[in-house]
């Protein structure tokens, strides 16, 4: 009986040591990942006005976990800084991309965000490690479902997923403190503008469908009045839906 529970105690040992050095080999691909994003940052600096981005974001971004969120096929190039396919034509976004929407969202800990494109739930899984509430609008019912069960497996209890078209924003809970749109839009929607709080920030790819489109940062002043910046270049798949 010692002896079995010996050889048990041994198993659970290995299998231990085998998913922590699993998890370590992650979390050093994260790091250069990481690594990377800061060192783009400052190349693009001039065009996207940070070439620093918050510490607070990049650890966020070395913390969660990218590969959950691809196919069982693109594990391995779930860290390099690129989009990559997540079926029904979708990508999720490079990782520089969602590391600097993220930072110009601006995010507090007591924040209310809206996403608008779940696609995967990586973004919204990045903007829920560093607000209190992400609310996010998937047009296609598959990958709505399939991020709707991922983020809570993964332990983000804030993210709430709806399945419908984004481009009317999410009325129930609005106003929001920022808005993230993670596919290109024509024009910036005006209910979107209208569901952003005062002195809130919406980030979101204006331009043509399948062309190269511009990051915007539109700013809501405390009086209501809105700016907007054309920031970089940026390749996004488009905003569908019958608006
Ligand atoms: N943020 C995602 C990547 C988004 S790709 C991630 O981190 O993985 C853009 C997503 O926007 C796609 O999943 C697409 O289906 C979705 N989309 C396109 N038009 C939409 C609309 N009108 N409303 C909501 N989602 C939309």
């Amino acid at each position: 009986m010692a002896v079995r529970r010996a050889l048990l105690a041994i198993a659970v040992a290995a299998a231990g040591s085998l998913s922590a050095a699993a998890a370590d080999q992650f979390a050093a691909q994260r790091q250069r990942m990481v690594d990377e994003i800061r060192a783009i940052s400052r190349e693009a600096g001039f065009e996207t006005g940070r070439h620093r981005l918050e510490p607070r974001v990049l650890e966020a971004m070395e913390r969660v976990p990218r590969h959950r969120f691809v196919r069982p096929g693109e594990v391995d190039d779930a860290y390099a800084n690129r989009p990559l396919p997540i079926g029904h034509g979708q990508t999720i976004s490079q990782p520089f991309i969602v590391a600097l929407m993220t930072d110009l969202a601006k995010p507090d800990p007591e924040d209310k965000v809206l996403e608008i494109g779940t696609g995967s739930g990586y973004q919204a899984a990045v903007l829920a490690e560093l607000v209190k509430q992400v609310y996010t609008i998937e047009i296609v019912d598959p990958l709505g479902v399939a991020a709707r069960e991922r983020l809570p497996s993964l332990g983000y209890s804030n993210v709430e997923v709806r399945i419908g078209d984004g481009y009317h924003g999410w009325e129930e809970h609005a106003p929001f403190d920022a808005i993230v749109v993670t596919a290109a839009a024509s024009h910036i929607p005006p209910p979107l503008v209208k569901q952003l709080k005062p002195g809130g920030r919406m980030v979101i790819p204006v331009g043509p469908a399948f062309l190269t489109q511009h990051l915007m940062l539109v700013e809501k002043r405390a009086d209501g009045s809105v700016i907007s910046r054309q920031l970089l270049p940026v390749r996004f798949v488009p905003l569908t839906g019958g608006h």
